[in-house]
């Protein structure tokens, strides 16, 4: 591992730890327990164990910590700690550092189950929890007082793809000392690189772009050596989320071709935004990418002026419209899933953001004719002509 590896070099070489076989492809360790040679050896190795030994699979094994050490050198922070879903390490790095009494700001605009997290849970032990409209500032400054103990934010928000300035609200959250944690997902470990712009950890739920094949779910959480090992580590190798070798593996293939994916389902995106901005059947299209987004300047320094894999459309027709459309559509599939290989819809307003009551539906943007599009790897051309047929059927 050279320290001028670009990501891309990163992605396919980076954290390989190779069996005394030299195996091309990374061996899955499917074991969750280790030989020791003696009794004296295993009680040396619980007092401490070395960058090679592990103990237990919920606490370490050599195919995860592979993908620990290749996610941690693709951000370029200083370690990682797999987990066994994105909700996993989201809820395991708040809880690993939260206690009664603490309080935390975080944007409104939130994946449901994150959402779901700060609202009901953590409330319920006894921390005090503020959401804010992720994109004013002032609103930032004014909740992120004296004693604020961390700052939550979505850096790109679901589904009306929103853009948090991870520099700006990082610097208010460290001027009273709070921890700044991003869950990054919609803008991918390929366009941000959340920690250079001063956010402290990093969350990824690798069931979307790392594996982008929709096979297995995982997680991780990124930050200082000190954060993962003491705070985050005791945690989740004592509570249970941890990431299975299995996983690791899929995850670490995935990580092989991610960047390549991603670059291609961006540009798609990218293309369908231009072709449907303006069209007859649609009162919005969202992409961070586009110059038609609010936010598209603050796209041009945080993400290199890539908006992502996916982009959001509000038919003038309401629900009926975007259902129309949905069913119309002959190449993506309807899920929820994004980040795939396929392209994916999803209408948040009867599916993820079911639960929401009308009036946070309001505030989020989540309109009855909005329905949010994963771009996948298929052909641009073929995308773009399914697209407008779909629009063309729904009206
Ligand atoms: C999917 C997602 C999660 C949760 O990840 P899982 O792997 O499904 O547990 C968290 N945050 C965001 C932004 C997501 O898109």
């Amino acid at each position: 591992m050279s320290d001028n590896w670009k990501p891309r070099t990163r992605a396919v070489h980076g954290g390989t730890r190779r069996s005394q076989y030299g195996e091309v492809s990374e061996a899955i360790f499917l074991t969750q327990g280790f030989v020791y040679d003696s009794a004296e050896a295993a009680e040396a190795r619980f007092n401490e164990a070395g960058p090679d030994e592990f103990i237990y699979a919920r606490y370490g094994n050599p195919t995860v910590r592979m993908f620990e050490e290749r996610m941690a050198l693709l951000e370029g922070a200083e370690d990682a700690f797999a987990t066994a879903s994105g909700m996993a390490a989201v809820s395991g790095a708040l809880t690993a550092m939260l206690k009664a009494g603490d309080r935390v700001v975080s944007a409104r605009a939130l994946f449901g189950s994150c959402l779901y997290v700060l609202e009901e849970i953590l409330t319920r032990y006894g921390v005090e929890v503020e959401f804010v409209d992720g994109t004013d500032l002032a609103a930032w400054e004014a909740a992120i007082t004296p004693g604020t103990r961390a700052v939550f934010f979505e850096s790109l928000s679901n589904p009306t793809l929103e853009v948090v300035d991870i520099q700006s609200v990082s610097a208010l959250a460290h001027k009273v000392g709070a921890t700044v944690l991003v869950d990054n997902v919609f803008a991918t470990p390929v366009f941000s690189n959340a920690i250079a712009q001063g956010a402290d950890v990093v969350i990824y739920s690798t069931t979307k772009h790392v594996d982008g094949q929709g096979r297995a779910l995982g997680g991780v959480i990124m930050g200082t050596e000190e954060f993962i090992r003491k705070t985050v580590e005791p945690y989740i190798k004592h509570t249970g989320g941890s990431m299975s070798p299995f996983t690791a593996w899929v995850m670490l293939k995935g990580l092989e071709t991610m960047e390549l994916r991603v670059r291609a389902q961006a540009a798609t995106a990218q293309k369908l935004a231009q072709v449907l901005h303006g069209h007859d059947a649609l009162s919005r299209v969202i992409y961070p990418g586009h110059p038609s987004h609010a936010q598209n300047g603050l796209i041009q320094t945080q993400m290199g002026g890539k908006g992502g894999t996916v982009l959001s459309l509000d038919l003038k027709g309401g629900q009926a419209a975007a259902f129309a459309f949905l069913n119309a559509l002959t190449i993506p599939v309807i899920s929820n899933n994004l980040g795939d290989a396929k392209s994916i819809l999803t209408h948040p307003a009867t599916t993820t953001h079911q639960r929401l009551p009308q009036d946070q539906k309001d505030l989020l943007g989540i309109t009855p004719g909005l329905v949010r599009m994963s771009v996948g790897i298929e052909d641009a051309d073929d995308l773009v002509a399914d697209v407008l047929q779909a629009l063309e059927k729904a009206g």
